[in-house]
């Protein structure tokens, strides 16, 4: 007797075959059949014409706090996702310093509030903090209930701040005695299953003091004396984001690459990194992959982490920050109820006031807000160039969000179109109706004024799905969604260059799932963890976000829904049914190589 069979789906069993129609029979959690199931069964899904495809494997994700207060990894478990990776980009939550508990635990807090955009008040409350060691984390962890299966990484920055204490933050460089510390507690990390060392070195990411992160500068020595945590271990993966020295020139970038590949070579593991659109030239990515290319060719296993879509942030009237707050006409009114904002916005004498003022500077010491901010609203005419309303109306006056919009309908465009300031015409759409327009302004990976290098990206042959960044930067950005939009923009509604489904399923499910070392998902096939999305191809699409005050201490954040997800099952129990979430809390952390993970039968 089988528990469920879902008949007659059309199934893209994650393998990059042709889509077929097929029934699956699934049984204590696995998949037990596919094909054609004339099995008894206790319950039976007629699925015909809804794709049938493995669940997704999200391989960035910060939900190392959310985790703690939030069973269901809300938004991802509305994106077909049902594994997700945590401990990205060297920051996170274990382990924790010893000695002053309090300290520790504050210095944690403010990078990543600082790095993350996840608000401090609602870490401070909504994480227990009752371990020390990274083990004790996974352990806590695993003791709370959780909808999706989950996997985490040992950031760098905790690692440095645990051995190193106030040196860390200082950027001073590591003694031998701190390098063997920190390779010591990785190595504890990881035959507790931990599944692999994340490291962030960038310029862009600062604590909410203002500094740059701990680990941001750490030496070779440091990295390549870490890395031989992984020596004779068979599992563990490296994560890493770096903006390659941009500022610094090219002999920055070849220096900094040579540290990409000593960390790949020292560590012997598969090592990922951030791949985008980054500079206004438009070069770095192209640098990025040429020396991938060539690492990969010299026996490196080198991967790149893009995202489908432009990498950016959201601005509204109530979003972390937008091209208005640091005006004092509207300064004056920042802390009225949103709508009410929104009139007194509209008042034309406070209007004419703003436009005559200049913005107060917004980053510097004391602020989490990145200079980047600063240096992107001096230039507002240009940078208006690239921002669009999020949200547009289509023929049928449905309103949906819209990624890929045309440098015509950008708010410059706008503002040329009315003669008037691009601040004007930004000014004017944030005043609208209730307050609540949001506008999307992709700074990565749209200066073609399209998703054209995304789609060269999506074909390398070295890419893997990434970036969302889910479970971060709540107050500015909602990428958790992009598994979506794969299926909804690159799988359909594209007008040209569209990716086939079998493709795009295939990156979102088997390709994370093997770079990570899991071969017990990722695939439509007997034996296989019965990890899988019911979608309806017609109506898949991301929802239009929208800010809500659900984060501990009433925190804010945007949180973007979907369409189309029929259901979502994790080790065969339904955790979304019909675009809810379910009671049921399948998910576990998944342990590798102590408890190896493996396909049964
Ligand atoms: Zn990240």
């Amino acid at each position: 007797m089988l528990d469920l069979v879902i008949e007659g789906a059309t199934v893209i069993d994650g393998t990059g075959a042709a889509p077929r129609t097929a029934d699956v029979g699934i049984t204590e959690g696995h998949i037990r059949e596919v094909g054609r199931v004339t099995s008894q069964a206790r319950e039976r899904i007629a699925a015909h014409g809804a794709w049938l495809t493995p669940g997704f494997v999200d391989l960035h994700t910060h939900y190392d706090g959310q985790a703690s207060w939030d069973e269901t990894f809300n938004p991802s478990i509305h994106h077909g996702v049902t594994t997700v990776v945590f401990g990205n980009c060297g920051v996170g939550f274990a382990p924790l310093a010893p000695g002053d508990k309090q300290r520790a635990v504050d210095g944690l807090i403010s990078l990543m509030e600082g790095v993350e955009d996840i608000p401090g008040v609602a870490l401070a409350e909504g994480v227990s903090f009752d371990w020390q060691s990274f083990p004790e984390y996974m352990n806590a962890l695993e003791r709370m209930p959780h909808s999706l299966d989950f996997l985490v990484q040992v950031p760098h920055d905790p690692l440095r701040m645990a051995v190193m204490g106030d040196r860390a933050l200082a950027q001073q460089v590591a003694t031998d005695a701190d390098i063997a510390d920190m390779r010591r507690l990785l190595r504890e990390a990881l035959e507790a299953g931990a599944a692999g060392f994340s490291t962030g070195r960038t310029d862009n990411h600062r604590t909410t003091a203002g500094l740059a992160t701990p680990a941001s500068e750490a030496a070779a020595a440091e990295l390549a004396g870490i890395a031989q945590a992984f020596k004779g271990l068979d599992h563990g993966v490296v994560q890493l984001v770096s903006d390659f020295n941009l500022l610094h020139g090219p002999e920055g970038f070849d220096a900094e690459f040579d540290l990409v590949e000593l960390l790949a070579k020292e560590s012997g593991k598969s090592l990922s990194m951030t791949w985008l659109q980054r500079d206004p030239g438009g070069e770095q990515w192209r640098a990025i992959r040429s020396r991938t290319d060539a690492a990969v060719a010299s026996g490196l296993p080198l991967w790149l982490q893009a995202s489908p879509r432009g990498i950016g942030v959201i601005l509204g009237l109530d979003t972390t920050f937008h091209p208005l707050m640091g005006f004092p006409a509207y300064i004056d009114v920042a802390s009225m109820p949103l709508a009410e904002r929104a009139a007194a916005l509209r008042d034309p004498a406070r209007k004419a006031r703003l436009l005559k003022e200049t913005s107060g500077r917004l980053a510097g010491d004391g602020s989490a807000i990145p200079p980047l901010v600063d240096l992107m609203l001096a230039r507002i005419e240009m940078i208006s160039g690239r921002m669009f309303p999020l949200v547009v109306k289509d023929s049928q006056d449905q309103s949906h969000v819209d990624y890929e919009p045309p440098v015509a309908r950008s708010l410059l465009a706008r503002a040329r179109q009315r003669g008037c300031s691009a601040l004007e015409a930004i000014y004017d759409f944030l005043a609208e109706g209730d307050g609540s327009n949001l506008i999307h302004f992709p700074i990565f990976n749209y200066n073609q004024g399209s998703l054209a290098t995304a789609r060269e990206m999506l074909d390398h042959p070295r890419v893997l799905y990434g970036l969302s960044d889910a479970g971060a930067h709540v107050g500015t950005i909602c990428d958790a969604s992009s598994s979506t939009f794969m299926l909804s923009h690159w799988a359909r509604d594209r007008h040209e260059g569209r990716l086939v489904p079998e493709y795009a399923i295939e990156m979102l499910t088997r390709r994370n799932a093997r770079h990570l070392g899991l071969h017990d998902r990722g695939e439509i096939a007997p034996g296989m963890r019965a990890d899988f999305n019911l979608i309806d191809p017609l109506r898949i699409a991301p929802a239009i976000p929208h800010l809500v005050r659900d984060l501990p201490a009433g925190g804010k954040r945007l949180l973007q829904t979907s369409h189309g997800y029929l259901g979502t099952w994790v080790a065969g129990q339904p955790v979304i049914r019909d675009g809810h979430i379910t009671r049921e809390r399948p998910g576990q952390l998944v342990r590798l190589g102590r408890h190896p993970s493996r396909a049964l039968q």
